[in-house]
């Protein structure tokens, strides 16, 4: 089994009623470091990005490179780069992170669809390796600002493969009306101007994503196809030979046990055999390969841990259990309708359970985590372990409610470290300011 497919971190045991997690006590950590808090198996990290390399194994050319967007800390980009992974960054911030965490900066790439021309400067100064051209404003716009700065930036096109996978709407990527890329209509457009004008660009092959939560690893062989018939089709059209292909990220995760993703050995298979068969058909050489997964990297390392507090029972109707965090920890149910799994902490081997919903604190009705789950008889002060918060939890948290984001300690053999802070009150008005005329 590999870890995605996994509902809880590889760490997991249960010592007398206790969830444990890398050798550590969840229940003392909560007394530890306080609630709400994100919990991240290095373990499990590590794990994952072997399978990951393990599965490629095969294929000479691959680069593995880690989708920030999922979890970005230094710790987490430090343990990513020991696994030698690269990063592919959306934003200044990642960027800078990435930098600050040491990481070698000809293995990032800059990808986006609006990327700012300071964002754009950055990253030049920071020399990072490839940017993933997302639309003619910007092959402009990274052209005249490399220029300006006497260098060529080394770029990716970003299109759209016009597959449609089975994933929530709002985190499939890849069709035809999708904010990002360029439609394959228009590549050799854009080819052209390269060719002719953006002199400061260095075309090096193409970049693809077709969504999140993938199951079915068909779309990956549709993706390969696709990408590779282009790379020839460039090849044949503009006698340019491209010959880096990045298939994006995507790998689903098992937030329930009714979820069953794929395999990393199984995306690989599809990858392989699809890589196989289309160079066969086109006869082209092989290129190298960028796989940029986030999700499937770090989600099942991450579970939260949560204090139980009040109650309110509605006969007949749901018994509702309020936790002290919720959408702004973990936004996904609210905005996605993202299904997650808990238990109880402290209460392991209880065998009397009974259905209850998991609310969060925050003023919204639809600030619930989990719709009608089976627990253990809940009492106020009980530690609830949600499982698979390990990405777009805490990148996508806020403050809202004017309430401080959780720490997130990072644990391994026993030992716990705390590798982001809890917000503290001060934090929380550091960069306000009232001005003189209201005081
Ligand atoms: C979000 C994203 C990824 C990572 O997706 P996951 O589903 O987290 O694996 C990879 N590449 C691109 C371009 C993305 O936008």
């Amino acid at each position: 089994m590999s870890t995605n497919q996994r509902l809880r971190p590889i760490t997991t045991e249960i010592k007398e009623e206790h969830l444990y997690i890398g050798g550590c006590d969840m229940v003392e950590l909560a007394d530890k470091y306080g609630t709400p808090l994100y919990v991240l198996d290095e373990e499990t990290i590590r794990s994952m990005c072997r399978e990951y390399k393990s599965a490629f194994r095969n294929y000479n050319n691959i680069h593995m490179i880690y989708a920030c967007k999922a979890m970005c800390n230094l710790a987490v980009l430090k343990i990513l780069s020991q696994e030698g992974f690269g990063f592919d960054t959306v934003s200044a911030g990642e960027i800078y992170t990435a930098y600050k965490a040491g990481v070698d900066m000809k293995r990032v790439l800059f990808n986006g669809n609006n990327k700012s021309a300071k964002e754009i400067e950055r990253a030049l100064e920071y020399g990072i390796g490839r940017f993933s051209v997302d639309n003619f404003y910007e092959a402009e716009l990274l052209n005249s600002i490399a220029l300006s700065k006497n260098t060529i930036a080394d770029i990716l096109l970003r299109i759209t493969p016009g597959i449609e996978c089975h994933t929530h709407d709002y985190i499939q990527t890849g069709q035809i009306d999708s904010k990002f890329g360029f439609d394959l209509s228009r590549t050799d457009e854009i080819i052209n101007l390269i060719k002719v004008k953006y002199k400061n660009l260095n075309l090096k092959g193409l970049h693809a994503h077709i969504g999140s939560q993938i199951f079915e690893t068909r779309s990956y062989y549709d993706e390969v196809e696709i990408l590779i018939r282009e790379l020839a089709r460039i090849k044949e059209k503009h006698n340019l030979s491209l010959n880096e292909i990045n298939i994006g990220g995507g790998l689903g995760v098992k937030y329930t046990l009714e979820d069953c993703p794929p395999s990393v050995e199984e995306l690989a298979s599809a990858v392989t055999k699809a890589m196989k068969k289309a160079l066969d058909k086109y006869s082209i050489e092989e290129p190298v390969i960028y796989i940029e997964p986030g999700r499937s990297i770090i989600s099942t390392a991450g579970v939260t841990l949560y204090k139980v507090g009040s109650f309110k029972k509605i006969p007949g109707v749901r018994k509702y259990v309020a936790l002290d965090g919720g959408m702004a920890d973990n936004p996904r149910p609210a905005m996605y309708q993202a299904k997650y799994t808990a238990e109880a902490a402290n209460k392991m081997n209880n065998s009397e359970t009974e259905l209850v919903t998991l609310a969060g604190r925050y003023c919204e009705s639809g600030d619930i985590l989990i719709e009608k789950t089976e627990l253990p008889r809940l009492e106020a002060g009980d530690i609830v372990c949600v499982y698979n918060t390990g990405a777009y939890n805490y990148s996508m948290a806020s403050n809202y409610n004017r309430v401080e984001k959780p720490a997130m300690v990072l644990v391994n053999n026993s030992q716990s470290d705390m590798i982001v802070n809890r917000e503290s009150l001060e934090d929380l008005i550091a960069r306000e300011n009232i001005p003189d005329r209201l005081r």
